[in-house]
């Protein structure tokens, strides 16, 4: 990649657009020049506007750069988006009315019909609803989104089994306690601790891996016919979302074939070799108990889906764990390489 693109964070104040900060630096076709956040933030320099709650330094990169208000005008053509969700809808269709492609990250567009949400490896094809959001929508640029957090790990593990025919889910999230943001969820309450509710993370698993997972039709995605059923729990690990997943085939596999799917997942990121797809996006481990979040969720980068655990199911067919990084392939990293896939596919020229 000989010229690299100026990219700018909607958000960048916020623990999200930390992350993004943080992913983004070095990257070697993407360079961060431009930072947006409130109007509480917008005049000052990132470090004054930041309280930064990230391992290690805030990169000297952004650290005097000026943070500018979300509104059109001077932002580069690439936005990544860690906008606080109830201001997100208006801000980002304002960028992608103006011409902006924005890569969101918060939750407002990912289930509207004409948005795609994006898992690389998984549906890449669904791109193809973008030219309908100029078409239809008028806008010159575009939105394009990634799943909730759990969501991914979920169908980064449920993609390679899609053509046996999955027709019911049952999957336990134990949700690590940086998913909740800053200052997330009051140490009283997961010290030592299970709280069994997540607000709208289970209906977000259950929709979300219904279009993730389905078909692209021509100007829509026709959803995943397949019922899904989550239980979403905050557990007190720091990072790392941990999924136990039972399903059901239409055609029951062998627990082999299941195995060699795994085992083989590959897709276009990695054949494209984008900078930051995992060599393999699916790492079966052996040892009978992993992954766990704290030995295995910072391996490969935090981009990697490991799965541990492939066992018959005396209620559905097969049942098995599955573990991501929430904040690195659930967030900034999931984000990231969305845009080097649509990079790939010529959509940022
Ligand atoms: P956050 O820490 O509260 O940050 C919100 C960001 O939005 C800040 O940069 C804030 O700027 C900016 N903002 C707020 N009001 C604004 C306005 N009126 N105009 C422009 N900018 C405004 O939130 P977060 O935890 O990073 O979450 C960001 C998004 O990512 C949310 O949609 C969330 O649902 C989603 N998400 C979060 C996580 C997570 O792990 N936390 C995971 C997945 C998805 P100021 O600093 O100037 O107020």
């Amino acid at each position: 990649m000989e010229t690299r693109i100026e990219v700018g964070i909607l958000g960048a104040t916020g623990m999200v657009g930390q992350h993004f900060v943080k992913f983004l630096r070095n990257h070697p076709w993407f360079d961060l020049k431009w930072l947006g956040a409130s109007d509480r933030s917008a005049g000052k320099r990132y470090d004054d506007a930041t309280a930064w709650r990230l391992a290690g330094a805030m990169p000297d990169s952004v650290a005097g750069l000026q943070v500018d208000e979300c509104k059109p005008g001077s932002a580069p053509l690439l936005l990544f988006s860690a906008m606080d969700a109830s201001v997100a809808t208006e801000i980002e269709r304002a960028f992608a009315q103006a011409g902006h492609v924005v890569v969101s990250n918060s939750k407002n567009h990912r289930m509207e019909p004409d948005v795609p949400l994006l898992v690389p490896e998984v549906n890449p094809d669904h791109l193809k609803l973008v030219p309908g959001q100029q078409r239809i929508r008028g806008w010159k640029g575009q939105i394009v989104t990634n799943p909730n957090c759990s969501t991914i790990v979920l169908t980064m593990a449920l993609g390679p089994l899609k053509p046996f025919g999955i027709t019911r889910v049952v999957t336990t999230t134990l949700q690590a306690i940086s998913g909740a943001g800053y200052p997330g969820v009051a140490s009283m309450d997961i010290i030592a601790n299970v709280v069994p509710f997540i607000g709208g993370e289970e209906e977000k698993m259950q929709q979300e891996t219904q279009k993730i997972l389905g078909n692209f039709r021509g100007d829509h995605i026709e959803p995943l016919h397949a019922k899904v059923s989550a239980h979403c729990n905050r557990v007190p690990v720091v990072d790392g979302h941990t999924v136990t997943v039972s399903v059901e085939f239409s055609a029951k596999p062998s627990e082999a074939d299941l195995r060699h799917a795994f085992d083989h997942f590959s897709s276009a990121p990695q054949e494209r070799h984008l900078p930051s797809a995992p060599p393999r996006p699916i790492i079966y481990m052996d040892e009978k108990d992993r992954p766990q979040p704290r030995r295995d969720a910072e391996r490969e980068n935090g981009m990697a889906a490991f799965i541990g655990r492939l066992r018959p199911c005396p209620v559905l067919d097969y049942k098995f764990v599955a573990l991501g990084h929430n904040t690195v392939r659930g967030a900034a990293g999931a984000a990231v390489l969305n845009a080097e896939l649509m990079h790939s596919e010529g959509m940022l020229d």
